[in-house]
């Protein structure tokens, strides 16, 4: 039986692999790089254990929760909220929920009004009511418009939501779907912010560990793909039962002449230090809109593993406008930036390594979730997966992965043999 062959093992191509195996269907999964996971990414330097950009795990991701198995992954949890530079002084923003030792902190931040502490809580009401799937079909606006709309004030929106969503969608305009904004906002307010013990490439690791060596092949790049068979880069033909495009929405649109994907960049300067800047396992954010850093955390203070003993990660993140500024500039700017937030100990800041992603996350903007699972099915033996299909995200990659698998399952006259199972 010709195997049903998948093109690209990043989150999406690995969760239809896993799909079509516990169904017995043979398949080929064609990587171009050397390693499984894509934009899911980890490198060893020195020790330190860098990831491909700030990524983290949301504990509540109704697919992930479902695709991965949790306990082996080692998930440690960043603290519920954020710590906000803003006018020469740090502001904590926390969870009132998980964190109510820190309610009287959060009230005295100076960043918007006590109307907007109330309005956090009725948001939270808002978007965790009913099934995930409602938020999906709501109105479209802008995030920045959804949170006008709620009576939240220019202050707060500028101050807190402006960085920390710049942080998640890339996108310090906050121009990206309302809907991306209440699901997301609902995965905070429901589970944990993590990442792995041992950086974020655990999360394909743990995939691909589950799936039949001899069906995985990577430095092997496809370049033409037709219904019944691939043509790789190397010259060579390999019949397929069917195949699953599951490349970034660039070599898609590319290789299947599917309309362009705009994407959102994002760059991470990575530095060493003897001692955190942070006090604890938070997130930090730049209030003022300055930039060049949007947000900053310190992995090894979630993770000793992401650092030698004795030392810290530092990773600083920049993104819009400034994600394009060159290395020699940004590396200035930042250390200035680091400089007033937490002043002389900057010295001893050591650079590791810039790690640039120009095509980090698909834009987003209101519309694009309409529907939010494009159809999988782009012709008789073609099938369609990776996160511009879905939610941008880890999530969303899982899910379009599973869904095109099951449209094959589906095609090859099997029936849908795995439903989507409802949400926990
Ligand atoms: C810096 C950064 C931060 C992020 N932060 C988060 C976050 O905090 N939380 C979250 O949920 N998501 C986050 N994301 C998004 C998340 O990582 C992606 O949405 C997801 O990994 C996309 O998976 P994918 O399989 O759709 O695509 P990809 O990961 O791009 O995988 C596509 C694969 O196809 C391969 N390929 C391409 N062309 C070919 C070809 N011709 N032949 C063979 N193989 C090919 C590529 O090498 C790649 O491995 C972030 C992404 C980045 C970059």
């Amino acid at each position: 039986m010709r195997p049903v062959v998948i093109v690209g093992g990043g989150m999406a191509g690995l969760a239809c692999a896993r799909v079509l195996h516990r169904q017995n269907i043979p398949f080929l999964l064609f990587e171009a790089s050397h390693q499984p996971g894509g934009r899911v990414a980890t490198t060893v330097v020195d020790g330190y254990r860098l990831d491909a950009g700030f990524q983290v795990l949301h504990t509540a991701y109704p697919e992930a929760r479902h695709a991965l198995h949790y306990p082996s992954l080692h998930l440690q949890k960043f603290f519920p909220g954020a710590q906000v530079y803003r006018q020469g002084e740090w502001h904590l923003i926390a969870d009132p929920w998980r964190k109510p030792l820190s309610a009287p902190a959060t009230l005295a931040a100076r960043i918007g009004g006590v109307r907007d502490r109330l309005l956090l809580a009725q948001l939270v009401a808002d978007v965790c009511l009913g099934m995930v799937e409602s938020l999906f079909v709501r109105v479209d606006l802008t995030t920045r418009q959804r949170l006008e709309e709620f009576g939240f004030s220019a202050d707060f929106i500028n101050g807190f939501f402006r960085p920390f969503y710049g942080a998640v969608f890339l996108d310090p305009e906050l121009g990206t779907s309302r809907r991306m904004f209440d699901f997301m906002f609902r995965m905070f307010a429901q589970g944990d912010v993590t990442i792995p013990a041992k950086g974020m490439s655990m999360i394909p690791l743990q995939l691909r560990l589950a799936l039949p060596r001899h069906s995985l092949v990577f430095d092997t790049p496809v370049e033409l793909i037709h219904p019944d068979q691939v043509k790789l880069a190397d010259g060579r033909v390999v019949g397929a039962r069917a195949v699953v495009a599951a490349m970034d929405g660039d070599q898609a649109s590319t290789m299947l002449g599917l309309p362009p994907v705009r994407f959102r960049a994002t760059t991470t300067l990575y530095f060493t230090t003897a001692t955190p800047p942070l006090g604890r396992p938070i997130i930090a954010l730049d209030g003022d809109g300055t930039g060049p850093v949007n947000h900053l955390a310190v992995p090894s203070l979630i993770s000793g593993e992401y650092a030698p003993a004795g030392r810290h990660l530092v990773a600083c993140n920049c993104v819009g406008q400034a994600a394009l500024v060159p290395d020699g500039p940004i590396a200035d700017s930042v250390m200035e930036q680091m400089t007033r937030w937490f002043g002389g100990q900057v010295a001893d800041w050591k650079l590791l390594r810039i790690i640039r992603i120009r095509h980090a996350l698909p834009a987003q903007p209101p519309g694009w979730l309409e529907p939010v699972d494009r159809p999988t099915k782009l012709a008789s033996g073609v099938f369609i997966a990776g996160d511009y299909r879905s939610t941008s995200s880890i999530d969303g990659a899982l899910r379009s992965g599973r869904l095109a698998a099951e449209a094959v399952l589906a095609w090859d006259g099997r029936g849908r043999l795995t439903r989507p199972r409802p949400e926990r």
